[in-house]
């Protein structure tokens, strides 16, 4: 008989021992968020889905070379050498054809290895995390778009030291001040044009566009 009241005394306690957590939280600020109502504010070195702004890829293979899980694949040909140059925005001439820039983010590690190689710096991981699916196939994303938008005047080159500024254009004599002439006051002299050359155009992988597998 004394055995069953102890038994019966010591599952009470063991269930008060296992809600004291319980009863602690019950007074304490929650930190549960409602997701996807409500999101964490992320880290600003986050690393999440990939990137890639194609019309800046030089098609060097770097990146693909740094991965650890070859989970890159590019397929560049050599360009035409009559062909138009074109430059990555950072001024890179681009002497491949990318036809192929593929990266399977359903075997990606996150590691950042690809990022750091890149001579144009236009492989990045950007803070988007909300990209799983059901089908492993939506997960390789083809970056080599047909529609792509290439700079043709080297940014690199524009953007060194402006030339000397021409010599100022004399200055125009002053008119007398106790008589103006009639009809007005003459017209200013034209401001100096022979100074910096028009800046270049902004390079057109800023915006990236939605990668074409997502
Ligand atoms: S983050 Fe790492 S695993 Fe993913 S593609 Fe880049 S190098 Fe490969
Ligand atoms: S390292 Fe950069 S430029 Fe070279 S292939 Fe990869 S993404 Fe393109």
């Amino acid at each position: 008989m004394i055995q069953y009241f102890k038994d019966v005394w010591e599952g009470f306690w063991t269930v008060l021992v296992g809600m004291k957590i319980t009863w602690r939280h019950l007074f304490t600020q929650k930190v549960t968020l409602q997701y996807p109502e409500e999101k964490w504010q992320l880290p600003p070195k986050s690393r999440m889905r990939l990137f890639m702004a194609y019309e800046d890829c030089i098609g060097c293979g770097q990146c693909a070379r740094a991965c650890p899980v070859q989970c890159i694949y590019i397929k560049a040909e050599k360009r035409d050498s009559k062909a138009t140059p074109i430059f990555a925005a950072n001024g890179q001439p681009i002497k491949l054809d990318v036809s192929v820039f593929d990266i399977d983010m359903s075997l990606c590690c996150y590691c950042n290895l690809c990022t750091y190689p890149c001579p144009t710096n236009c492989i990045y991981m950007t803070p988007e995390y909300e990209f799983a699916t059901t089908d492993l196939t939506q997960q390789l994303y083809h970056f080599a778009k047909t529609g792509a938008k290439f700079l043709t005047v080297n940014p690199k080159a524009a953007a060194k030291p402006a030339a000397p500024a021409a010599p100022a254009a004399p200055a125009a004599p002053a008119a007398p001040k106790a008589t103006p002439p009639a009809g007005g006051t003459p017209p200013a002299p034209a401001a100096p044009t022979g100074g910096a050359p028009p800046a270049p155009a902004a390079p057109s992988g800023s915006a990236p566009p939605a990668p074409a597998g997502a």
